[in-house]
């Protein structure tokens, strides 16, 4: 476990969050216009494109979470995050539960 409080961006993290120097952008002290100084991007270049924390990166956790939470449709009936749709959504724009709607628009299957 690491105590993200006393640790500071990575460089790659610092691309990834320019507008806050590498700290995740914390929308709900937006006022003041202050970063989310716990949650510094720990990414490396070896990260995916978006990265979703596996790394041990806060900041892309925290924002992994927050993309989730506004998806209602990757929570199960179980009330458990349904991972693997929620990370292709969030990589890929991945959302297989719209497509199902508009199935008679997609050629071929
Ligand atoms: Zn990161
Ligand atoms: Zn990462």
């Amino acid at each position: 476990m690491v105590d993200s409080s006393s640790q500071h961006p990575t460089e790659e993290g610092r691309k990834r969050y320019p507008d806050t120097k590498g700290y995740y952008p914390d929308l709900s002290a937006r006022e003041d216009d202050v970063p989310d100084y716990e949650a510094p991007c720990l990414c490396t270049s070896r990260c995916e494109r978006r990265c979703a924390g596996e790394c041990g990166c806060p900041a892309c956790a925290l924002s992994f979470s927050v993309f989730c939470d506004d998806i209602p449709a990757l929570i199960r009936p179980d009330n458990t995050l349904d991972t693997d749709a929620a990370l292709r959504a969030y990589r890929y724009g991945e959302y297989p539960w719209l497509h199902e709607e508009d199935a008679g628009t997609s050629p071929g299957q």
